[in-house]
């Protein structure tokens, strides 16, 4: 995330894109190829200060090329002078009236109802945001919203719902530019712990603008910015429990209202008068009497005050921001003696009380239909309401529009491996409780809408902004502007529909299979059923969120036995909804048994806590198993930190102690849990070496039991972690199925599936890919840029098929996609025989898994307009901005 990859040239990547020879692609001068800032030579790889580097010889095999990786970064010591970034922030000049001011609400959440929403203040020369939950980042680019300009990110809250966009936010801004931005974050004084958590995976530097606030020993609002623009102030609301209670309440329970206060415009100085009437000389008392002074008048005795010669002042417009996730919280709302001075009373004329003007309430509709809420909504005379909290309301098309066109187009070509989208049915939506609120006697009151705004400068455009906010879109109306810009995809989809139901016809596809491609079926696919194993591709793209591909997660459906997850970015969950619908994403998360995470990357693991506190809130009550996080061990201090913040509900255990030796060792169940793979002379030993915690083994056999249990309730044999190249601690992994009894009562070993994480092609990978069925392989970069994917230890397309094809493996699904390639990486498509790209949200079955190389050259008809078409600035932009 930190490396911000340069981009191909718009021409170059189009010429790289439609050539189907490699050796075509790497004859362009090198001169033309893209380099990262950190430029380097192949010799200078391997080369080191470090002593520790002198074995490098004896660590790669010197005859094998394949086998080559960037050794200093795989240690992690490629991080030390990155942490040296200062942060600083800019100061900006500011003008508190002479500009454009206006709230904003950014949808995040609000098609997958997720997260919470985001509201946007903006001022020509400062931003603020208010919350960052999953998918911020993602929206922001889509919408063309700098997120390098904000200024300050305040939480209403602090846990996964507010806040989980927050640590890619920081990290994406750590990596703009030479030098990094930083933001001020605020939160109520659980932001600690959220900070506390986050130290094991993001710089210190990222964080130094992380402050908390509260408890307070005044009832005043705690004032956080003051200045000439807007003044901003927090008032805590921390629902009193009873004792009873108490074991079960979690820090993460207080919640903020924001004050947004823009300063009063002073009335027009007349000249005139102060000359005239009062006697002023033109000079310094003028300038006296505008900043508020009184002055003595030089013709008469008598003293000048500034209401004598100012005409009346504007006040400025006030937004409140209002977040009350229970009725508990409404109750104290209702009882904070700091807003008091807000609450307005129309039939008295002497009314004192400042004017709101707007109050964007982020409560979900449970509480702000309540007549507690509804009665302390009434308090404020003719203020505007805008409801921007969870209700279920029906998104035919996802807010993340680019990305939602492409799983259109995909599921118009290839339903059966890009199923509709799962949103759930539109009778659904009108039995909302908006309907409620909008008939009872308050000032007008709104239901949100994505980047629906309220102007707060200039005066003229005063109130509500429709402008901005998208126009919908439609599944058909995505397939009729398919149909126009590429009329033969009709046929294309018939074809796929075709040769799908040959598949299926076991007299033919046996014979067909034979004699077109030399794979023969393996016997664990014989006969499988649907319902035996489906992958789900929540997210392909590396790095950070991007508007076509979302970060890595894949999702293991097996059905009524259970799920897994391998990986699980920032935005899984609201990918998980994207595929299953609202209630199918809570009963996929409500059934998964184990996550297993590759490395400490942000990418692989920032969307975990999300779906854990939601697992954890959805089985409140019901007899159930905490979920198993199998992860690197850095893994484990996040999550510990984590939890006392939010309940997480889990058990871990260290990648480690699931290694094949660790397994081996629970049969004997004596053994040594560090085995071979990280013994002495072993290529992996220097790798390793940093985090050489030992592993005690009396602690792990028990949770290694357990694990084998949980595996065999939902099918599985084995869950296998083996150590790859990429960074320190970091891991691919081997899943395989029990056997079977086939029709014919034969007992049939069951499927293996492979997965790499982030990794160099590495000799491990091979070895516990042999004859697997299916291998989910990084291919981060294209083949021509060989010479990055060494550098920061990615493979390319052709290395992740080499190792797949060594290894003896059926069938190969690259994903992992650098976020330069925004709808579909380069690929040479004469080495692809058995293999297949990954899309988000592309779902594999089992039963499906044979003619799954077969659907690779359609995607070429399908993207063929989108490789030629002007690409929009946008992707680019992305990199730039954030
Ligand atoms: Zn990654
Ligand atoms: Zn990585």
């Amino acid at each position: 995330m930190i490396n911000s990859m340069p981009y191909l040239p718009k021409n170059l990547r189009l010429l790289l894109l439609l050539s189907s020879s490699p050796l075509k692609s790497s004859s362009f001068p090198l001169s033309l190829r893209p380099f990262s800032p950190r430029s380097f030579s192949l010799s200078t790889l391997f080369s080191s200060s470090s002593s520790s580097m002198e074995n490098h010889e004896a660590n790669v095999p010197k005859s094998s090329n394949s086998f080559v990786f960037n050794k200093r970064r795989a240690e992690g010591f490629d991080k030390i002078d990155k942490t040296k970034k200062n942060l600083e922030r800019k100061s900006r000049k500011l003008n508190p009236t002479n500009t454009i001011a206006y709230a904003q609400i950014l949808g995040t959440g609000m098609d997958t109802q997720d997260t919470s929403s985001s509201v946007l203040l903006f001022f020509d020369k400062q931003r603020f945001i208010f919350n960052a939950g999953e998918g911020l980042q993602r929206f922001c680019t889509e919408h063309k919203i700098k997120l390098s300009k904000i200024d300050h990110i305040f939480l209403s809250r602090v846990c996964s719902e507010t806040a989980g966009g927050l640590p890619g936010l920081l990290l994406t801004l750590a990596g703009i530019g030479e030098e990094g931005l930083s933001v001020n974050v605020w939160g109520p004084s659980d932001l600690n712990y959220l900070v506390d958590a986050m130290k094991s995976f993001i710089p210190r530097a990222a964080m130094v603008h992380t402050r908390s606030f509260g408890p307070s020993s005044t009832p005043d609002p705690i004032v956080l910015v003051n200045d000439e623009v807007v003044k901003i102030s927090a008032i805590l609301l921390e629902p009193c429990r009873s004792t009873k209670e108490e074991s079960c309440s979690k820090s993460g329970e207080i919640s903020v209202v924001y004050v947004c206060e823009l300063p009063e415009i002073m009335g027009k100085f007349d000249i005139e008068k102060a000359k005239k009437i009062f006697g002023v000389k033109p000079g310094p008392k003028y300038s006296r009497l505008q900043s508020g002074e009184s002055v003595k008048s030089d013709e008469r005795d008598i003293t000048v005050h500034p209401s004598d010669v100012m005409g009346p002042s504007v006040p400025g417009p006030i937004v409140l921001l209002v977040d009350c996730p229970t009725e508990l919280h409404a109750a104290e709302l209702l009882s904070a003696k700091s807003l008091e001075s807000y609450y307005s009373s129309p039939d008295d004329q002497t009314d004192k009380a400042k004017f709101v003007n707007c109050i964007i309430h982020l409560s979900p509709s449970s509480v702000t239909s309540s007549p507690n809420y509804q009665n302390w909504m009434k308090k404020f005379h003719s203020t505007q309401h805008i409801l921007a909290g969870h209700q279920r309301k029906n998104m035919e098309f996802p807010i993340l529009k680019a990305s939602s066109r492409i799983a259109a187009r995909l599921n118009y070509l290839c339903p059966q491996f890009f199923p509709a989208p799962g949103f759930w049915p539109p009778q659904l939506a009108n039995n909302t409780v908006l309907s409620k609120c909008s008939s009872s006697n308050l000032g007008e009151s709104i239901s949100a809408e994505n980047l629906l705004k309220f102007n707060l400068r200039p005066l003229a455009h005063h109130g509500i902004d429709r402008s901005c906010i998208p126009t919908q879109l439609t599944s058909s109306q995505v397939v009729d502007e398919l149909l126009s810009e590429i009329p033969e995809i009709k046929d294309k989809s018939e074809e796929i529909k075709q040769f799908w139901n040959k598949q299926h016809n076991k007299t033919i596809i046996e014979k067909l299979w034979l004699t077109e491609s030399n794979t023969v079926l393996p016997s664990c696919l014989e006969n499988i059923r649907r319902d035996d194993m489906e992958i789900v591709l929540l997210g392909t793209g590396s790095s950070q969120p991007s508007k076509y591909r979302n970060v890595s997660a894949i999702f293991i459906d097996l059905f009524s036995r259970g799920s897994l997850l391998l990986d699980c970015g920032e935005g899984t969950l609201g990918q998980l909804k994207r595929r299953y619908g609202l209630d199918g994403a809570d009963e996929a998360v409500r059934k998964l048994r184990c996550i297993w995470i590759s490395h400490i990357h942000a990418d692989h693991h920032a969307g975990l806590a999300r779906i854990l506190a939601l697992r954890c809130k959805l089985l409140k009550g019901l007899t159930h198993e905490p979920a198993i996080v199998v992860g690197p061990r850095p893994l484990k201090g996040f999550l510990d930190a984590y939890q006392r913040l939010e309940d997480l509900d889990m058990v871990f255990l260290d990648c480690r102690s699931t290694a094949s030796t660790s397994w081996a060792s629970l049969e004997s169940s004596d053994g040594n849990a560090e085995g071979s793979l990280f013994s002495k002379g072993s290529p992996m030993q220097s790798v390793f070496k940093r985090s050489d915690i030992p592993t005690d083994n009396s602690s792990v056999l028990p949770s290694l039991k357990n694990l084998k249990k949980v595996l065999s309730e939902i099918g599985l044999e084995d869950l296998i972690s083996f150590p790859v190249v990429h960074c320190p601690q970091a891991f691919g992994v081997v899943v395989k199925a029990a056997e079977r009894v086939n029709s014919d009562g034969e007992r049939i070993p069951g499927w293996k599936m492979v997965y790499s994480g982030d990794s160099r092609p590495c000799p491990e990978t091979v070895e516990a890919s042999r004859d697997a069925t299916v291998l989910i392989h990084e291919a981060t970069f294209e083949d021509a840029l060989i010479e990055e994917a060494l550098a920061k230890n990615h493979s390319t397309t052709k290395e992740a098929i080499d190792i797949g094809s060594s290894a003896g493996v059926y069938r190969i699904v690259l994903t992992h996609f650098s976020q330069r390639y925004p709808k579909i990486p380069v690929i040479d498509e004469s080495h692809m025989h058995n293999t297949c790209i990954a899309f988000d949200l592309m779902s594999i079955n089992m039963a499906d898994l044979q003619v799954l190389p077969k659907v690779l050259p359609y995607f070429k008809t399908l993207f063929k307009d989108e490789m030629v078409e002007e690409e929009d600035a946008d992707d680019v932009a992305m990199e730039e901005a954030l």
